[in-house]
């Protein structure tokens, strides 16, 4: 499923063909992925000018001229692509093409239909109930070691699945929790409300650290992501611990290398020197 990171990498490679950029065609070949799309979508951003491509969490939100927002969910294997050449003949899984003025077509393909296409309007964004009760977006300003705290605080539950929430923290995903989590030098079975500020300071400077180097990298490449140009991201070739266990772990001379465990059905990776 593609985490922060990932959909960062889509944002950046469209951006330069969608910005400032007029739809001139939208062609829906599926009237429904995870909920409907809404039928009048084409109708709604035809002839429209995308002002800015941003993302919130794990949302793209395709800010138009005039006030309409469309957001979009990647889903579980969601993927967009950029062609600047007639595109090939539609595959059975590309649901959507967006076609603009100056030629580039951007093709949504979802092959499993997790993927979210919803309208909303610029003025009711921060009330959408998709995005309301998101948490802090871990590349944001706002991401600070005392809005950490104050979201850590109560939760008796280990600090791994805390850093799933979404509610908490939009956007981190299993791999770059645990290798945030190894950086800082913390354990994932840690109490999450037992963190002070110097640690929570130190774990949000290693989750802006891997965030940064994967989207340096063009995201994670295990099932389905590639950027919009079509070529993979590399990330996966610099974990630290995420699917390496018993590998050597990269930072210090534990003897049985990096270890797995179950947290809340998800796998962990770490290493239980390095990481207290
Ligand atoms: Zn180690």
């Amino acid at each position: 499923m593609p985490e922060l990171p990932e959909v960062e990498t889509v944002r950046r490679g469209l951006q330069p063909h969608l910005e400032g950029h007029r739809l001139k065609r939208v062609t829906v070949r599926r009237p429904d992925l995870r909920a409907p799309v809404p039928p009048d979508l084409a109708a709604r951003l035809e002839g429209r000018c995308v002002r800015a491509l941003a993302r919130c969490g794990k949302y793209l939100l395709w800010h138009f001229e005039g006030g309409d927002v469309l957001l979009q969910h990647l889903g579980m294997s969601g993927r967009l692509s950029v062609f600047t050449k007639p595109p090939p003949a539609p595959s059975p899984h590309d649901h959507v093409d967006f076609e603009t003025e100056a030629g580039a077509c951007i093709r949504f393909r979802d092959p499993r239909r997790f993927g979210l296409l919803v309208l909303s309007e610029e003025t009711a964004l921060a009330a959408h109930p998709l995005l309301r009760a998101m948490g802090l977006d871990p590349l944001s300003e706002g991401f600070q070691a005392t809005a950490l705290l104050a979201g850590l605080k109560g939760r008796s539950g280990p600090l791994k699945t805390a850093l799933l929430d979404q509610h908490l923290i939009a956007g981190l995903g299993n791999i770059y929790a645990c290798e945030s989590l190894y950086w800082a030098g913390l354990s994932p079975r840690r109490r999450a409300s037992s963190l002070g500020p110097g640690r929570a300071g130190r774990l949000v400077a290693a989750i802006r650290r891997v965030l940064d180097r994967a989207i340096a990298a063009g995201g994670t490449s295990l099932r389905d992501h590639a950027q919009p140009s079509g070529e993979l991201g590399y990330f996966q070739h610099h974990f630290a611990v995420y699917d390496r266990e018993g590998a050597p772990c990269p930072a210090c001379d534990c003897k049985g290398g990096v270890r797995r465990i179950r947290q809340a059905g998800r796998s962990t990776f770490y290493c239980p020197k390095r990481q207290r």
